[in-house]
């Protein structure tokens, strides 16, 4: 996926994320917190490629990265993200001054670009050391950018529509189904 449809895809799971209300942090969080803290991270992952967009700029960390882990390595697994959220949590990390709120949404930007790589043919090793790759290859770069932004605006175009709470029913039928079944073994 492009820089571009990143930073856009982002922005709709921030929106989602705020509206799904997936921690009190976010439900009560500030937009203007939410939305460039996201976008801050959405490029993050391709740090471990020396040509995207942060790799150019960022070279010196780039070129090592890519050389120890690859491209679509360890900087796109769920470790990299419990290594962060534990870099923020050490003794001198703590008295830095990042509210809350931001800090869910970097971490909602930076699992978005994961998301966004899943659904590219060659998919994310999420597991990673583990090397099984994740995907669902809805996006494919023959059928070019256009497909990919236009897809990445619906979806912010939805979550901004998207009135939120549709989870708590869903839940709850969930949760009846498994107290019937529960019933009917008994
Ligand atoms: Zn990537």
């Amino acid at each position: 996926m492009t820089a571009e449809g990143h930073l856009i895809f982002s922005v709709a799971c921030a929106i989602f994320a705020k509206k799904a209300e997936v921690t009190l942090e976010l439900t009560t969080g500030d937009w203007w917190h939410i939305i460039p803290a996201a976008l801050l991270t959405s490029l993050l992952p391709d740090i471990d490629h020396p040509k995207s967009v942060l790799g150019q700029r960022l070279r010196w960390i780039a070129i090592p990265i890519a050389r120890t882990f690859g491209h679509r390595g360890f900087t796109h697994s769920l470790l990299a993200i419990t290594g962060g959220i534990v870099l923020f949590r050490l003794e001198f990390t703590r008295s830095w001054p990042i509210p809350p709120d931001v800090m869910d949404a970097m971490i909602v930007g930076y699992f978005s670009h994961l998301l966004a790589d899943m659904l590219t043919p060659a998919g994310v090793p999420l597991l990673w050391p583990c090397r099984w790759r994740f995907r669902l290859p809805l996006l494919n770069s023959h059928k070019g950018n256009k497909l990919e932004r236009s897809m990445c605006l619906c979806l912010v175009a939805f979550a901004l529509y998207w009135q939120g709470g549709c989870l708590i029913p869903i839940q709850s039928y969930f949760w009846q189904i498994k107290i019937l079944d529960f019933n009917h073994v008994k």
